[in-house]
């Protein structure tokens, strides 16, 4: 093993936060299962409607990347045993058994470098009793999902929107599940109902699958039915951490906490909380319809007071990659920050076991280039973990 730091650049006018949303819609089904368009015509209908990251999700096939210019699609899967649980960024196709289990599930897309989410687990008028999962069961899975969820416009159009306590019962626990919004698209009655409907909004400085990989494994995306987010802020003072939020449409804002209960309740189109006593936050922007109809949301990611993993919460980190990805050799890791601080970087098992040192040590503020060899570690994917002044950042990659 040999690290060295190879050589340092002078910063000059790093800004954070260049990037935008994009729109992704993260489960439907085309003509390779019960869908009705083919996947190119999908992607299509997609795209004029303004997205531009597509994960087709058939049952029990995976729709590799479909070439459709200025969309990136992410090859998917929606895993159909007794439940149902989407597979994105697969690289085979994963073929339940009858008796399939969700860890298997789990267990089978994260051995291929990939992201799982629970479909429609709620129970609802319109779900099947098999596809209930309770939030005992899901705090009992390990290492996933990733993703619950807490909208498809398919089976939940027709609830009401109280179907987010089996989150917060999730969340209560400490165990960290992004939630996500979605179509579930065929369409099987009227399309217009079933069609754009629950997207979700992926923060990202480039359109690329590694960066939408570490957005949705980071949960820097929010969920939503028709409310736009134009900021969401969180600042760390130690002891508490503020949480503000704009839109351009909300007319109310809910902040949710533990055990499912309304913390902070706001009229207009912008608020702040100051998160100090409870172990998480969860904003719900609304957009209030007229007589009771029409009413559209947005769901942020939970804030945790103490960051339990993963959590995003620095503007101090410009830039941390690491490339070539895939690797077989030496890798580059590339590092800038704004701020001071002590900085843990290593290679760690997708479980998070770290296997190999990168850097620890404190570094001023700089951009940062760090050699690492990963010859003599095993082929698969791996984690490369940032560990800075409490902010913890993680990158997959692949080793050949
Ligand atoms: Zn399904
Ligand atoms: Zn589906």
């Amino acid at each position: 093993m040999k690290i060295n730091v190879i050589y340092l650049l002078l910063v000059a006018n790093v800004i954070y936060g260049q990037g935008r949303y994009y729109k992704a819609q993260m489960h439907c089904h085309s003509t390779n299962s019960d869908g009705s368009y083919t996947p190119v015509a999908l992607v299509n209908k997609y795209k004029a409607a303004g997205y531009e990251i597509m994960m087709i999700t058939d049952h029990n096939f995976l729709t590799d990347s479909v070439y459709v210019p200025g969309v990136l699609c992410i090859p998917s899967e929606e895993i159909t045993f007794k439940r149902h649980m989407n597979g994105f960024f697969l690289k085979r196709k994963i073929q339940p058994t009858p008796e399939f289990t969700c860890q298997q599930a789990i267990d089978s897309v994260i051995s291929q470098g990939g992201l799982i989410q629970l479909n429609h687990y709620c129970p609802g008028p319109f779900t099947d009793d098999d596809w209930e999962v309770d939030a005992p069961e899901i705090i009992s899975f390990q290492n996933g999902p990733h993703m619950l969820e807490i909208w498809n416009t398919g089976t939940e159009g027709v609830q009401t929107h109280d179907d987010k306590s089996i989150w917060d019962a999730v969340l209560t626990a400490g165990k960290v599940v992004w939630g996500s919004a979605t179509d579930d698209f065929h369409p099987s009655v009227l399309e217009s109902l079933e069609f754009n409907k629950g997207w979700n909004m992926i923060w990202l400085d480039t359109l690329t699958k590694e960066a939408v990989y570490d957005a949705l494994l980071n949960g820097r995306f929010y969920a939503s039915t028709g409310v736009i987010i134009n900021e969401f802020m969180v600042n760390d003072y130690g002891t508490y951490k503020t949480v503000s939020v704009s839109s351009s449409n909300a007319t109310k804002i809910k902040f949710w906490g533990p055990n499912h209960v309304v913390l902070q309740e706001n009229n207009g189109n912008s608020a702040s909380f100051i998160l100090q006593n409870h172990s998480y936050v969860r904003v719900e922007l609304i957009k209030e319809g007229f007589l009771g109809t029409g009413t559209t949301y947005a769901w942020t990611q939970p804030v945790f007071l103490q960051n339990p993993t993963g959590i995003e919460e620095t503007n101090d980190i410009a830039e941390f990659k690491i490339y070539p990805n895939p690797n077989k050799g030496y890798a580059n890791v590339a590092l800038t920050i704004k701020r001071a601080g002590n900085v843990n970087i290593s290679v760690c098992t997708l479980s998070g076991t770290e296997i190999l040192p990168v850097c620890h040590e404190n570094l001023e503020p700089n951009q940062y280039i760090f050699q690492v060899s990963v010859a003599h570690i095993s082929s698969g994917y791996y984690l490369l973990k940032l560990i800075y002044n409490n902010t913890i950042r993680t990158i997959l990659f692949e080793k050949l």
